[in-house]
């Protein structure tokens, strides 16, 4: 089936992209588990080579199985297009690397993923790329941070680890008046409690490790682009308006129109980056994008059941959970993310760094283990793990003090999980 606009979420996340297997009427997508793909012709062979036919050549680039998943996540953010990569820390690279050169930089929210800090504040120096940090809620601030240099601002839309939702319309605002595309990292909410694009991003990427495959089996990225940036506007995106030497002198932009960013994802990205997604993988995920829906709102239900719960309790100091109605971001909720804030938050146990790793080693249902967006309930102190490197100010900073864990609430019975809690924090804290 191709995205018939008219057709829900529901319909979307089961049908977009795939079509019964023309050799073999298979209703399933098939797991296309072949590295490459036989020329017609030598012809045909040169077409495909000069990106005048688009075919599959090799499955570092293209996979009929991964195809499938591009265009069904692409569909369901409202994209025209995407690429498919190894995980979600590929994804982001896969997303700045067309923008990027060296000395440029990307302005990025202080409040993202623990890893997606160390890649932007130690890793892509490597690259002679850089990255600002401001706070996304202070538009004014910014706007000062984009510089000539800058080639994209970056957030998250449910940050990570929890508690904050970003305002998706003031920033893409800003970025548009600076003329630089706004990526957005929509892991944690993903496409069923928001839709960046239609919030104004120019590019959507993700962890598919998380809730699009949702059990907890492969790791995954994509990178979706909304097709509305003009690459062209000013000298700024040359990978993408200027001649490409290694097709002949073809400009991606003018070649390809509003699928300039996926095409060069795939015919340079992949090509030379090699973050491929193996179609196994992608299979995985197509299973458990097909439920996305009806797990997420499970899971924001049980989500909003026990961080109620946990704030009324007098062992916790506090809950930092958007979906809560003291959160500061209540407001913002109910505009923007009307489905809800995703199931993810961070809570501060009476009693600190002692009562959280008893509460962890404790705990029956609930894993430590550091992930997210699984069906299963997870917690982790990051304290302890993750952050263990950082000194305490830092944690504090990062939303991960001593006395602070991060739970992932899962689509179990919400009262099973709130037993479970509150027989780990009778123990932590006695
Ligand atoms: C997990 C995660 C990533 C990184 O994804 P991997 O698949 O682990 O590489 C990036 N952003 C967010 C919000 C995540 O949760």
């Amino acid at each position: 089936m191709t995205s018939g606009p008219d057709y829900g979420f529901d319909t979307l996340q089961i049908h977009a992209g795939a079509r019964p297997d023309p050799a073999t009427g298979a209703r399933q997508t098939p797991i296309y588990q072949t590295t490459a793909y036989v020329f017609r012709d030598a012809d045909h062979a040169a077409a495909l080579f000069n990106l005048q036919e688009v075919g599959n050549i090799y499955s570092r680039l293209t996979n009929p199985t991964v195809a499938v998943l591009a265009e069904r996540i692409a569909t369901l953010e409202g994209g025209v297009g995407g690429v498919c990569c190894s995980s979600g820390h590929a994804a982001q690279i896969m997303a700045l690397f067309p923008l990027m050169r060296p000395g440029c930089n990307v302005v990025a929210s202080t409040r993202l993923y623990g890893g997606t800090v160390t890649q932007f504040s130690q890793t892509i120096k490597r690259f002679g790329w850089e990255a600002k940090f401001v706070d996304f809620d202070d538009t004014e601030a910014l706007a000062a941070a984009i510089d000539e240099n800058t080639r994209a601002v970056f957030g998250e839309s449910v940050a990570n680890p929890g508690g904050y939702v970003t305002d998706i319309r003031a920033i893409a605002d800003v970025a548009d008046a600076a003329g630089v595309p706004l990526i957005i990292d929509n892991t944690s909410a993903t496409p069923y409690l928001c839709r960046p694009i239609e919030q104004g991003a120019t590019l959507v990427v993700h962890s598919t490790t998380k809730y699009l495959t949702g059990n907890g089996t492969v790791t995954g990225g994509c990178v979706i682009d909304s097709g509305n940036f003009d690459w062209s506007a000013s000298d700024k995106f040359p990978s993408l308006s200027a001649p490409e030497p290694a097709y002949h002198g073809l400009k991606f932009h003018e070649t390809f129109g509003p699928l300039a960013f996926t095409f060069h994802g795939i015919a340079i990205g992949l090509r030379d980056l090699g973050m491929t997604m193996n179609p196994q993988g992608a299979h995985y995920t197509l299973m458990g994008i097909e439920t996305l829906s009806l797990r997420m709102e499970r899971h924001v239900a049980n989500a909003k059941k026990v961080a109620a719960w946990l704030e009324a309790d007098d062992r916790i100091d506090y809950v930092t959970y958007a979906g809560l109605p003291s959160s500061p971001y209540a407001g913002r909720v109910a505009q923007h993310y009307p489905k809800g804030a995703g199931a993810l938050f961070t809570f501060a146990v009476k009693g600190g760094y002692d009562a959280c790793v008893s509460l962890v080693n404790s705990l029956e249902i609930f894993s430590h283990v550091a992930n997210l967006g699984d069906t299963r309930s997870l917690i982790i102190h990051s304290a302890s793990t993750t952050h263990r490197q950082l000194t305490t100010e830092q944690q504090e900073a990062a939303g991960a003090g001593p006395n602070v864990v991060r739970v992932s609430i899962g689509i179990e019975d919400a009262d099973d999980l709130i037993a479970d809690l509150d027989q780990a924090l009778s123990k932590a804290t006695a």
